[in-house]
């Protein structure tokens, strides 16, 4: 049987016409030949040049791939880049915090913001899937050839994010967070089954370590390229010395056919040999604590963690609220580094918690997510938190609800003005986003709101009138 082949290219530095040439020949290797409706999905979870610098795929890389894909294409009928971001922030925010639209201008491609276009429904038929049903944006399902572009960084959540895991972002937020739960690894294998990538490229050339929104760059020096994800995600894997059976995603999408999980059915080639590139990443830092144990006792956030309700996950809901919380500090300290000292004390429970919880005087509670049950007395007053979790079977992936970004952040703040004077709040929801934790940390913590923040309101709020618009336009003539 012929292996796969997965390139590992040295490049040092964002010089577009330097990753074009790089990229340009991993193609002609790898026999790749882009024709009819091509569409690049690069990673833009989250991007600003000062506040989230490293979450992203850089603008150079896309420059370079876009002078790659033009040059040795076939016959094309459109260049396109579409992406949906993270946190519910507009699409179009990100695309222009990174610097894309010149890039896009230059080489004529068209932009699919997948928040602002139509959203189908695709049947999923394979073994062991978790939904029968998944939905995607239109221009996904209509276009010939795929290019993904992942950014290579650790992941709090599933440790990597990769080629398989990029595949998160082509959902909108209706569907995004459906499955966000300790079944995110089942749902980015599902998505596989929507549409396979003919061509990856993974931006490795500055790679993103512990958080996937706020990653402590990692000078790695790299580009990696190959025709299967799993594939580029097993090499990915041994590239910072994790076993690919640890990443379940890639076990999962594996074991369903997808491609290989070792290294045997892998043929690696390329100028930066895999022993070369262990040895630099030698100290690659991954954040795969969980939360009780990442935020010490004695300090001004800290955790209860409870069990959950699926069988596969009693003990901690990896994919869900808890790494939120994560992401969300990780946000308040790029704003902040004393944020954490700055706070008024608030104690985190999450998952079925049973006894007392010790409170410190003045510390107040949220309770978080729908698993989330307690019963006791707080401040004198008996308190009881009742659980509203419902399984994957019970979620219908027709009747979702909107996660509008206004939306969210109203409701928080309201959510904790009402309770100002109550020693808890309940945050409702499965899961619970990133954003939203931002909201309900500040607000009860009386800290800072980045979301009050000139440098993303104005902009942000702008560029959500303008997804909102065309929504609409979508919607009446898409
Ligand atoms: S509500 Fe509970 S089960 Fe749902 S994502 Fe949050 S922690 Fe996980």
């Amino acid at each position: 049987m012929e292996k796969h082949k997965v390139l590992i290219r040295r490049c040092e530095t964002y010089d577009p016409d330097r990753i074009a040439a790089i990229v340009r020949e991993g193609m002609e290797e790898l026999g790749v030949i882009p024709e009819g409706k091509v569409l690049l999905k690069p990673n833009v979870v989250m991007a600003h040049p000062e506040i989230f610098p490293h979450a992203f795929t850089r603008k150079e890389f896309l420059d370079g791939v876009l002078s790659a894909v033009r040059s040795k294409a076939g016959a094309m009928k459109e260049l396109a880049v579409g992406e949906r971001s993270g946190i519910t922030v507009p699409t179009r925010f990100n695309f222009k915090m990174a610097g894309y639209l010149p890039v896009l201008r230059k080489h004529r491609a068209r932009i699919y913001y997948f928040d602002e276009v139509r959203q189908v429904p695709v049947e999923l038929k394979q073994e062991g899937r978790l939904r029968d049903l998944i939905f995607v944006p239109r221009p996904v399902r209509e276009c010939d050839f795929l290019i993904n572009l992942p950014k290579f960084k650790a992941h709090p959540w599933t440790r990597l994010t990769l080629s398989l895991k990029n595949f998160i972002g082509l959902q909108d937020d209706r569907h995004r967070l459906i499955d966000h739960t300790s079944f995110l690894e089942h749902k980015i294998a599902d998505l596989q089954e929507v549409i396979q990538p003919r061509f990856i490229a993974i931006d490795a050339i500055t790679a993103g370590q512990k958080m996937m929104l706020t990653p402590t760059p990692f000078a790695m020096g790299a580009i990696v390229m190959g025709t299967n994800s799993c594939a580029v995600d097993t090499v990915g894997c041994h590239m910072v010395r994790v076993d690919p059976q640890d990443l379940i995603h890639l076990k999962m999408a594996s074991e369903r056919g997808f491609g290989p999980l070792n290294l045997e059915e892998i043929e690696v080639g390329g100028d930066f040999p895999l022993e070369a590139v262990q040895e630099k990443t030698r100290d690659f830092q991954f954040c795969l604590e969980r939360v009780d144990e990442y935020f010490p006792p004695g300090g001004n956030l800290t955790c209860t963690v409870g069990t959950f309700p699926e069988s596969h996950s009693r003990d901690y809901c990896w994919g869900g609220c808890p790494g939120a919380l994560q992401e969300a500090v990780h946000i308040l300290r790029g704003f902040d580094p004393q944020v954490e000292q700055k706070m008024k004390k608030i104690r985190y429970v999450v998952g079925k918690v049973e006894g007392p919880l010790y409170l410190e005087p003045h510390e107040r509670v949220i309770f978080a997510g729908d698993c989330t049950s307690w019963e006791g007395n707080l401040d004198g007053e008996k308190v009881k938190i009742e659980p509203g979790y419902r399984s994957p079977a019970a979620v219908d992936a027709r009747q979702t609800g909107s996660n509008d970004m206004l939306l969210k952040i109203g409701s928080a703040l309201w959510d904790c003005f009402e309770n100002r004077k109550a020693p808890y709040v309940h945050m409702k929801g499965c899961t619970l986003s990133v954003a939203e934790h931002v909201n309900y940390l500040s607000s009860l913590g009386r800290v800072k709101n980045p979301n009050f923040d000139p440098r993303l309101a104005i902009p942000a709020s702008w560029a959500y009138w303008q997804m909102r618009a065309s929504r609409a336009l979508n919607r009446l003539f898409g």
